[in-house]
């Protein structure tokens, strides 16, 4: 591969090969003031995991192509300092999307290129006229994260080992496989800390995006899943749902990104559809799926507001913007108060004893 293509696969064996080879010293990587650009990439690529996709490059001279190669290895580090495994989730996924758009343009015009990236994680594929042919393990192996009916190796044809998919699943299914490497090299073991403190500014700043995007998101750890403290706006759209009362498309897609980001499991959300008598589990496991893997963010109150979504509005709803901060802080009263209960009684059982021991000792 040119080096041009190397810089747009950073995670393939070759290219690791090709930037060793280039012996440029970790140290000087992090601070000397000719790889700033890199840094300012490499930054800015993790910066845009936040967004859901790296952006790719085009490449006007070699300097731009050394600074695309570069500024991974860069952003590797900054996504193990920051370590947090949601956010390396997330940006092995930003990255694993970008490439999944190239292969998808490329592997139309040039089937073999493609292939050939599949080789790097082990894939036996072949070219079979308009499809390809791929070893059943390594199909089941990246397909079985695919939550869709349709990759279920029952639903494929399957012939001396080999299954036939279209070229853009073969693009799909490599997005996979880059994903799972990416995360799984991360985060990069014992780094320094010399190399810490100087990308420390920018981890900074990435650690209070992502605590921002998570407090945004609900996706703090919300513990168990407490019907009793969802908003009126979406026990409204449940009991709807169970009258077999159909829901606008955006009170839907409300409902479901909700039950998802306070840690239903996808199974839980299509069940509970399961009520209405024209339920198609297909249908709407894909519609769930699609939520979840894109990991959407439920509509603030103005959003719902706007499409007539927010009903029956309570005390709580005038003290929130988000109807995922009206379950949070319902869920932080509700740990709060037991906390305080406990309290309470152990000082309860402590004066029990207390006065237990004195009355024992009193004198006969
Ligand atoms: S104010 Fe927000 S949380 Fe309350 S009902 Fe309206 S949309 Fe739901």
């Amino acid at each position: 591969m040119s080096p041009e293509e190397l810089a747009l696969f950073p995670f393939l064996t070759e290219t690791s090969e090709y930037v060793e080879e280039l012996d440029f010293s970790l140290d000087s990587l992090m601070t000397s003031i000719a790889f700033e650009s890199v840094r300012r990439r490499g930054f800015e690529r993790v910066m845009q995991a936040f967004d859901g996709e790296v952006s790719k490059p085009s490449f006007g001279n070699d300097k731009e192509v050394l600074s695309e190669l570069l500024s991974y290895p860069y952003a590797r580090i900054l996504v193990s300092c920051v370590n947090e495994p949601a956010f390396t989730r997330r940006y092995a996924l930003a990255e694993a999307t970008a490439v999944h758009s190239i292969m998808k343009k490329r592997i139309e015009k040039d089937p073999e290129f493609v292939l050939d990236i599949g080789k790097d994680f082990g894939v036996s594929a072949v070219q079979s006229e308009e499809h390809i042919r791929i070893y059943f393990s390594d199909y089941i192996r990246y397909s079985l994260s695919m939550k869709d009916l349709s990759w279920k190796l029952i639903n494929r044809h399957l012939e001396h080992g080999y299954v036939t998919i279209q070229r853009e699943e073969f693009a799909r299914l490599l997005q996979e496989a880059v994903r799972k490497r990416i995360e799984g090299s991360l985060p990069i073991p014992e780094i320094p800390d010399e190399i810490r403190n100087a990308c420390d500014a920018q981890v900074t700043e990435l650690k209070a995006k992502y605590e921002e995007q998570r407090q945004n998101l609900g996706d703090a750890d919300l513990g168990e899943v407490d019907f009793s403290m969802f908003p009126p706006c979406i026990n409204k759209a449940l009991s709807n749902v169970r009258e077999g009362v159909n829901l606008a498309h955006s009170m839907r897609f409300a409902m479901v990104s909700f039950l998802l980001n306070v840690g239903m499991q996808t199974d839980d959300v299509v069940n509970a559809f399961n009520v209405s008598p024209d339920f198609s589990e297909e249908k709407t496991r894909y519609q769930v799926e699609h939520i979840a893997n894109n990991q959407y963010k439920t509509p603030s109150c103005a959003t719902m507001q706007t499409y007539g979504n927010c009903v029956g509005k309570d005390n709580m709803c005038a003290k929130i913007r988000h109807p995922l901060s009206y379950y949070s802080a319902l869920k932080f009263l509700a740990a709060k108060r037991q906390a305080e209960e406990e309290k309470y009684g152990k000082d309860e059982e402590k004066t029990a004893n207390e006065n237990n021991n004195l009355e024992n000792n009193e004198p006969g």
